[in-house]
């Protein structure tokens, strides 16, 4: 495994924690563990509850950051604003915290995320985003890769 982070995870925390307001609301549901690293799994939320919702998910592989780069703009300027009187918008911006710092396209015991969610008993990232994906909850859903 690579020492050498090409990426840094709590910076991207403290990135998203600076768009918080009055529309931004951003939840840890849970921390992804291994050996001496702790990454916060967040979920944010868009707008006041809303008939219609989406989701708008990023990061599940690492080596694709061009979707958490485009949350992060899409919140830093204020792109949701335009929506929020029809949308609840929930976004999961980084599925993969140790694929980001690493630039792999797989979590840290070498799984492919994005093909595991249908497995019996699968990695703790794809856990959470189960959590999340609440059958008939969602309108529209997207991946970002
Ligand atoms: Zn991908």
């Amino acid at each position: 495994m690579s020492t050498q982070k090409k990426r840094n995870y709590s910076e991207l925390i403290n990135r998203l924690k600076n768009t918080q307001n009055n529309s931004v609301q951003i939840f840890t549901l849970d921390h992804i563990k291994y050996s001496n690293n702790k990454y916060p799994f967040q979920k944010i939320i868009l707008g006041g509850p809303n008939p219609r919702r989406a989701l708008i998910s990023a990061g599940i592989h690492g080596d694709e950051p061009a979707g958490i780069e485009t949350i992060c703009s899409f919140l830093e300027n204020s792109r949701y604003k335009a929506h929020l009187d029809q949308w609840e918008i929930t976004i999961l911006p980084c599925i993969n915290p140790y694929g980001f710092e690493n630039d792999t396209r797989e979590n840290h015991e070498n799984k492919d995320l994005n093909r595991l969610f249908k497995a019996h008993n699968p990695p703790r990232e794809v856990q959470f985003a189960k959590s999340i994906f609440k059958p008939s909850y969602f309108d529209m859903t997207i991946e970002l890769h």
